[in-house]
């Protein structure tokens, strides 16, 4: 049998979010595979289309777009690539809601963080700016159908068989892909070099109450991660990662660090995630900001609320958390 090594091509995609250019990948082959596709504007479209005709094909030809997580810079424009081409769309079955009627999973995702901002304890003020998220809306639209994947599928794509690799944390239904035999990996925003991947928090799963702890979903999807046998990492944003071990072990070390931090300030004394973050950050957090490092200090307090570090205690809508010793 002889290994068939990928063709991954990288096309640098512009958004226009602080994080920059995402990397959307074409793997030629059969099928021919486009991995993510950018958000949903004019240049990104542009840039795009660009990018695949350089590499002689064009939009029209892509037979199979897969998505690795449902934020608008990665599946944006995956609503022009299917009418374009007629492509089968795939990504993680939880990915429907967001995917196929993505104007009222990010109606409800915006209110649900403006209740969860409020509860954890930031100001009015904080607040409006939160309805600033209601208009990312542009930058993404509904597609008709989506094949769903479960974890562990195997997806041919660019004539070679991937493992598909469900890793919740940064997104409830990222996935990675895995070609063992060339020992490459199709990161997504799961693993990033120049970026600190945030566990952004979620709504709850569909029939659940509780919102799932990010943070702890994300550092059981690095250990699994960590496993496989990977000689390169393609990711969502930024350049390759050749030691992914090494980049594991950094980011659990990072995140033991914060955690440690973080139980320290609540040792000195209660306090609100958004008090937290003022400590932390030492200046006033505003917007898309404001949520994402809220994100970040509410995933460490899930890690150490399970740890039986600290608790929550909600009082009248309001809540503050306190250590454990
Ligand atoms: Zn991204």
């Amino acid at each position: 049998m002889t290994t068939v090594e990928p063709r991954i091509h990288v096309l640098s995609i512009p958004t226009p979010f602080p994080v920059g250019p995402v990397n959307v990948y074409l793997l030629e082959g059969e099928p021919l595979t486009l991995v993510d596709a950018g958000p949903l504007t004019d240049e990104a479209l542009e840039a795009l289309a660009r990018g695949v005709r350089d590499l002689g094909h064009s939009l029209a030809d892509i037979e199979q777009l897969v998505i690795t997580h449902a934020h608008h810079d990665h599946f944006g424009l995956a609503r022009q690539v299917v009418e374009q081409s007629g492509a089968t769309l795939l990504s993680f079955h939880q990915n429907r809601p967001p995917l196929e009627d993505f104007e009222t999973w990010w109606a409800q995702r915006v209110a649900f963080v403006a209740e969860f901002v409020a509860t954890e304890g930031a100001p009015g003020e904080a607040l409006a700016d939160i309805e600033e998220m209601r208009g990312f809306q542009i930058y993404a639209s509904s597609v008709p159908e989506i094949t769903p994947l479960e974890d562990n599928d195997e997806v041919q794509m660019g004539g070679a068989n991937w493992r598909a690799i469900h890793t919740p944390g940064h997104a409830l239904g990222h996935l990675c892909f895995h070609h063992p035999e060339s020992q490459l990996l199709l990161s997504g925003d799961h693993l990033l070099r120049d970026i600190t991947s945030n566990p952004v928090v979620e709504t709850p799963r569909v029939g659940m109450r509780r919102r799932p702890r990010s943070l702890i979903d994300y550092k059981r999807s690095l250990r699994r991660i960590r496993e496989l046998e990977v000689s390169k990492v393609f990711p969502g944003h930024g350049e390759p990662v050749y030691d992914h071990r090494a980049l594991v072990d950094e980011i659990l070390t990072h995140h033991r660090e914060r955690g440690r931090l973080i139980w320290g300030l609540l040792k000195a004394k209660d306090r609100t995630v958004y008090e937290l973050g003022l400590a932390l950050f030492g200046r006033d957090l505003r917007g898309v900001e404001l949520f994402l490092v809220m994100s970040e200090i509410i995933g460490h307090l899930d890690v150490l609320e399970v740890e039986r570090k600290a608790r929550r205690v909600e009082r009248d809508g309001q809540a503050t958390w306190t250590a454990v010793n």
